[in-house]
C-alpha cells in the first residue's frame, strides 16, 4: 500500500527511477550545530556544467543529470523528496585574526546520501542567504562557481584530496560583486564538509558538550581507529594533522596555491575545500601570492605548510578541553613537522623519476627548487618535458625554458648522475603519472568563463575532460598545456566570489 507520503514524494522525484536514499546524519546532531531553511529559489535556471562521471560513481542514473525537475532541484527551486536543507554554524580565524562565528552564508547542506563510495553529503553553494550570511546576499557569482567546479575536478583528477562538484547551474539573476554578475550553484559532494572552525566554534562558546558531540561523530564516522587510543581526541588531532600533512605536500609539489587558508575553509577530513582565489603556479615563484586581497602575503605559496601548521594549532587549541592537557595536544601535532617534509620529498622524487630514496636526493630537490625560482621557469611545463630528458639525450627543450644555461647544464649533470642507474621505462612512467599535462591555470579558466557568460558552455566542457585525466595526452590540445598568455598575469583575482 503507498502512503499519502510515499505518493507525494514519487511525485516530485525527478526524472528515471533514482531515488536518492537519504541518511542526514548531521542533521542528527541537533539544532545546536545548524538551522534548517530551504534554499532561496533562482529564476529560469540552466545548465552550466555537468560531472557524469561523478554521477555514476554516486550511483545516480545518468538520466539523473538531464532531468529538468533535478536542474530546478540543485538550484534551489525545489526540495528534494528526503532531503534536510540546512545552514551549519562555524566559527575561525581569519587571515590570522578571531573572526567569531562565521558558518553556512551561502551553502546549504541538502543532507547526505547513502552511495557506493558510502555516505556523502550533498551541499548547494549560492542557494541563498542563511542566518550566517552576515552582510552577504547568499549568492555565488558564474565566474567562481565555474572555477570551482573545474578545480575540484582537476584535484581529483590530480590524486588530491578535494571536495567534489557534480554540477553548475546558472541563472540570469543579477549578483554585484565589483561589477554586476549573474548567479550560479554549484553542487558540491564530500563525505563531509566539517572544517575547523566547526570546533572553534563550540570550543569558544564554552559549549563543550556540544563540543565532544561534534568530536566524537568525526571519529565515530571517518577516524575509528581513534577511540581505542588511551587519548581519542588527542589521537584525532594527530591524524587530522597527519592528512593536512600530506594535503599540504601534494599542494606544493603540483605548484597549488588555495589563497584563502582561514581555519573555516580548512576541512576536518585533510581535503581540499572552499575553491576562492587559488591559483595553479605559471611560473615558478615561492614567494607569489594569488590572491589580491591577501596584502601580507600571508597565504603565499611557500607559506601554506606553516599556514597549515598554524591552523592546526587552533584545531588543537579547540580541542584542548576534551584533550585537557596541553602537553598531550603538542604531542599531537608534532609528527606533523616530519610528515609534511617527509611527504613533500616522497612526491618531487616522484616528480624527478626516482622510485626510491639515495644520499643527495633532498639536495638535488632543493637544488631544482632554486633553480626554477632563480629562473622563474614554467613549473607545469618544467616537469612535463623533464620526462624526455635522459642522460643519451640531448636536453635542448628543458634547457631552453632556463635563461641561465650554465646553471642549468649544471644541474642537468647532477640529475643525469643520479638517474644513470635508473630504469629509463620505470622512470618514465612515474614521471608521466607525477607530472601532468594539463592544469587549470588561471587563463583557461578565464577563456572558459567568457564564452560561459555567452552562454557558451562548450569550454567548460572540454576542460573538464582534460582535467579529469590530467596525466594523459589528449592529442589535439595541446594548447591547453602551452605557456600562459600574456594578458594571464594581468588577471586579478580576489576573495570577491
Ligand atoms: P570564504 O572565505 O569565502 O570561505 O567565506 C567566509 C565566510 O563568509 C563564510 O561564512 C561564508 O559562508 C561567508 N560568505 C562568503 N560569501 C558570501 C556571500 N556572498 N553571502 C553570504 N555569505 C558569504
Ligand atoms: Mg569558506
Amino acid at each position: 500500500m503507498t502512503s499519502v507520503t510515499d505518493a507525494s514524494i514519487a511525485a516530485l522525484a525527478p526524472a528515471g527511477s533514482t531515488r536518492l536514499s537519504w541518511l542526514n546524519s548531521f542533521a542528527g546532531l541537533g539544532p545546536d550545530f545548524y538551522t534548517e531553511l530551504q534554499p532561496t529559489a533562482l529564476p529560469s535556471p540552466y545548465w552550466v556544467g555537468k560531472n557524469r562521471g561523478l554521477a555514476r560513481e554516486l550511483g545516480l542514473e545518468d538520466t539523473w543529470l538531464e532531468s529538468a525537475d533535478t536542474l530546478q532541484a540543485l538550484t534551489g527551486n525545489r526540495v528534494l523528496p528526503g532531503s534536510r536543507p540546512l545552514a551549519s554554524v562555524y566559527s575561525g580565524h581569519q587571515f590570522g585574526v578571531w573572526a567569531g562565528q562565521l558558518g553556512d552564508g551561502r551553502a546549504l547542506l541538502l543532507g547526505e546520501i547513502d552511495t557506493p563510495r558510502g555516505p556523502h553529503e550533498i551541499q548547494l553553494k549560492g542557494a541563498g542567504k542563511t542566518p550566517y550570511s552576515r552582510m552577504g546576499d547568499g549568492r555565488a557569482v558564474l565566474r567562481s562557481s565555474i572555477r570551482e567546479f573545474l578545480c575540484s575536478e582537476a584535484m581529483h583528477g590530480l590524486g588530491i584530496p578535494t571536495t567534489r562538484a557534480l554540477c553548475v547551474t546558472g541563472s540570469d539573476a543579477a549578483v554585484r560583486r565589483e561589477e554586476i554578475e549573474t548567479a550560479a550553484v554549484v553542487t558540491r559532494t564530500a563525505p563531509s564538509f566539517i572544517r575547523f572552525g566547526h570546533f572553534e566554534h563550540f570550543s569558544y562558546n564554552d559549549q563543550h558538550a556540544q563540543l565532544k558531540t561534534l568530536a566524537d561523530y568525526v571519529i565515530d564516522r571517518f577516524y575509528p581507529d581513534c577511540r581505542e587510543a588511551s587519548q581519542p581526541y588527542a589521537a584525532l588531532l594527530e591524524a587530522v594533522s597527519e592528512r593536512t600533512a600530506h594535503l599540504m605536500a601534494a599542494w606544493q609539489a603540483v605548484g597549488f596555491c588555495h589563497g584563502v587558508m582561514n581555519t573555516d575553509n580548512m576541512s576536518i577530513l585533510g581535503l581540499t575545500i572552499d575553491y576562492g582565489p587559488f591559483q595553479f603556479l605559471d611560473a615558478f615563484d615561492p614567494g607569489h601570492i594569488c590572491n589580491h586581497s591577501d596584502t601580507q602575503g600571508r597565504y603565499a605559496y611557500n607559506r601554506q605548510p606553516n599556514m597549515a601548521y598554524w591552523n592546526l594549532f587552533c584545531l588543537g587549541q579547540a580541542l584542548l578541553p576534551l584533550i585537557g592537557n596541553q602537553e598531550q595536544a603538542l604531542a599531537a601535532l608534532e609528527p606533523y613537522k616530519t610528515i609534511f617534509p617527509d611527504a613533500l620529498q616522497a612526491r618531487m622524487r616522484t616528480k624527478l623519476g626516482l622510485a626510491d630514496e639515495q644520499p643527495g636526493d633532498k639536495e638535488l630537490v632543493d637544488a631544482t627548487f632554486r633553480m626554477l625560482a632563480a629562473n622563474k621557469t614554467d613549473y607545469t611545463i618544467f616537469w612535463r618535458r623533464l620526462n624526455g630528458l635522459t642522460p643519451q639525450s640531448g636536453h635542448e627543450p628543458v634547457r631552453d625554458l632556463f635563461f641561465d644555461r650554465e646553471s642549468f647544464n649544471g644541474w642537468a649533470l647532477q640529475y643525469s648522475e643520479r638517474i644513470s642507474h635508473v630504469d629509463i621505462g620505470l622512470r618514465a612512467d612515474l614521471m608521466l603519472k607525477n607530472n601532468p599535462k594539463f592544469v587549470l591555470r588561471n587563463h583557461l579558466g578565464e577563456e572558459a568563463i567568457r564564452a560561459a557568460k555567452l552562454k557558451d558552455f562548450s569550454g567548460v566542457d572540454t576542460l573538464l575532460a582534460l582535467l579529469q585525466a590530467p596525466f594523459d595526452e589528449h592529442a589535439g590540445h595541446d594548447s591547453f598545456a602551452g605557456f600562459p598568455p600574456d594578458w594571464a598575469s594581468s588577471i586579478e583575482i580576489s576573495c570577491s566570489s
